[in-house]
């Protein structure tokens, strides 16, 4: 085998795997576009007092005991976070959704806020490519994975 044989094998290999990995980035990017343009089209939340209500329902079926803090911003939120003593849930504007509550659920179900990773590539990887994707099924159409 000379050189240049193994060379060209390398290049085409490595052009493949550049390849397939921009296709997952792309087709990732256009799946958490289609996904969250989806989440925002169930029922508006208008008070912090039904938006009270949805997280205990939600986090009841989910199973979550931890207690959670839920805050209605009137600007675009949509986040939740671990604290000292259990959780935040913040939605608001466009985002204060019933879909967006589950969404934000689902996450702490999975432990997703509690997560801490040995480097930010892997937590931006398993976020982009698992959390996300996953707290978005939950979130519009129910599925648990
Ligand atoms: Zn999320």
């Amino acid at each position: 085998m000379d050189s240049n044989y193994i060379s060209e094998c390398a290049t085409g290999v490595a052009g493949l795997l550049a390849m397939g990995v921009g296709e997952c980035i792309a087709a990732s990017i256009i799946l958490e576009i289609f996904l969250h343009t989806k989440l925002a089209f169930s029922r508006k939340i208008n008070t912090q007092e039904e938006l009270t209500s949805v997280v205990e329902e939600e986090s009841k079926r989910l199973g979550i005991d931890a207690p959670i803090k839920s805050t209605l911003h009137g600007e675009l939120e949509g986040v939740c976070r671990k604290n000292y003593d259990g959780y935040e849930l913040h939605v608001g504007g466009w985002f204060a959704r019933r879909s967006v509550v589950k969404h934000e659920l689902y996450h702490i179900c999975k432990g997703d806020c509690d997560t801490g990773y040995i480097n930010k590539w892997a937590g931006r990887i398993s976020f982009n490519f698992v959390e996300e994707p996953r707290a978005d099924l939950y979130g519009i159409f129910g599925i648990k994975l």
